[in-house]
């Protein structure tokens, strides 16, 4: 049994227009799925990734409007790496996002930047064994296009002490240094520590909330078994309709999820029009007219551009 990957990572957001403008229009991410926090449904969740919303590709976002900046800390991750194919998609992004009004800093074959909400990314060249995930955006090449997520940086105590719960438990490989790696059968992504800054993190626009890994689905309740069996607090499984997950609080701070593969986002929608007609679950299909009363509307880009 081994986990495959990353599926998502999720953030708070205060301004769900400006979020798609930024993801789907700046960064070029497919915008694949507009439907509400099923926990707490007057709050959108917004998901981007590649054109078939593929797990290794997704990031999200919850929106709760006018929400305060947020600021990582201990226990939080603090930036999030994106592939892309070559040095010269680097040159591609390092004008592109200028010319967007954000400020990316070229270093050692990254591009660092942050989203209009401060979260920090960086942009790496994807060349040790991911297969691309892209997104089709008119003004971005399929040479430059944004190839998945490749992986994150938390901070921690004790950051360059190797956490058993993710090596032991999870199938981690811990690489020295606070860093790891998880390989699936396909994909894998990074993960690391980093020594926490001397003030408390806050959750808030522009902080993650959390991140998850990709389960076979046959393999997902024997993950459920597997934590508590180590003595870790783990969830009940959740649907959430294109996946089903359980949560795990890792010892360090940070909230892990354990996302199936499947079924995805065409199970509710066309894989033509993904993410154009906002999506409720069936336990709030019921508040369907009020909720759109009362969520500030969000336009798709690529469904605006068919109205045109
Ligand atoms: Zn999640």
């Amino acid at each position: 049994m081994q986990l495959e990957g990353l599926h998502h990572i999720t953030m708070i957001t205060a301004d769900a227009q400006a979020n798609v403008d930024f993801y789907a229009g700046v960064l070029g991410l497919r915008f694949v799925k507009k439907t509400v926090n099923f926990d707490q449904p007057d709050a959108y969740h917004l998901y981007f990734g590649d054109e078939q919303g593929a797990p290794g590709s997704i990031l999200t976002w919850f929106e709760f409007p006018g929400a305060a900046k947020g600021r990582p800390g201990i226990g939080m991750i603090h930036t999030i790496q994106l592939g892309v194919p070559s040095a010269a998609s680097l040159d591609f992004w390092e004008g592109r996002l200028r010319e967007h009004g954000a400020e990316p800093h070229r270093d050692e074959g990254t591009l660092r930047f942050e989203d209009p909400e401060g979260l920090a990314f960086e942009l790496v060249v994807a060349d040790d064994g991911n297969p691309p995930l892209r997104a089709e955006h008119p003004e971005v090449p399929a040479e430059h296009a944004i190839t998945g997520i490749e992986g994150a940086r938390a901070y921690s105590a004790y950051d360059g002490v190797e956490e058993k719960a993710l090596t032991d438990v999870l199938g981690f490989t811990y690489e020295g240094g606070g860093r790891y790696r998880l390989q699936g059968r396909e994909r894998h992504v990074h993960w690391a520590y980093d020594p926490a800054p001397p003030h408390h993190g806050r959750q808030g626009a522009g902080s993650v909330h959390h991140i998850a890994f990709a389960s076979q689905d046959e393999d997902h309740l024997r993950w459920q078994a597997r934590v508590g069996d180590a003595g870790g607090y783990v969830t009940g499984v959740q649907d959430r309709d294109y996946f089903r997950s359980i949560y795990i609080r890792e010892p360090r701070g940070v909230l892990f999820e354990i996302a199936t593969m499947s079924p995805g986002f065409a199970v509710d929608e066309d894989p033509e029009h993904l993410g154009e007609q906002l999506r409720l679950p069936r336990q709030h299909e019921h508040l369907r007219s009020q909720l759109e009363r009362e969520l500030r509307p969000v336009v798709n880009p690529r469904a605006a551009k068919e109205l045109a």
